[in-house]
């Protein structure tokens, strides 16, 4: 699931960096996407492959796509709801 997202990603670039600097962070002027002040954040990016962090997107990411990347998207969160429920109904985690 994490693969997948990471090639819709890859497809369709929401979050257009450029130098550390992606499309939200222009207009705010700061650096690093969501993650300025995550510990996991490393100089050669993300040192883990968290699934909610690659699944979110924040609004001005998300409104700049294309109809088709949007339904690609969605696509894809619903999927991974159902998969949340799926193990939240089968394996009880203590
Ligand atoms: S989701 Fe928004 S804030 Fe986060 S990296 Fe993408 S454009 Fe930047
Ligand atoms: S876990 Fe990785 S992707 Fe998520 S906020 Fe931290 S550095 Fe960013």
């Amino acid at each position: 699931m994490y693969n997948e997202l990471d090639n819709w990603h890859k497809i369709y670039n929401p979050c257009q960096f450029e130098k550390n600097i992606c499309l939200k962070n222009r207009k705010d002027n700061t650096i690093n996407g969501c993650c300025p002040t995550c510990k996991l954040n490393t100089a050669v990016g993300c040192s883990i492959r968290s699934l909610g962090c690659k699944l979110f997107l924040c609004q001005e990411a998300y409104n700049n796509l294309s109809n088709e990347a949007k339904e690609k998207y969605l696509n894809l969160k619903f999927m991974i709801s159902d998969l949340k429920l799926y193990i939240e109904l089968n394996y009880q985690i203590d």
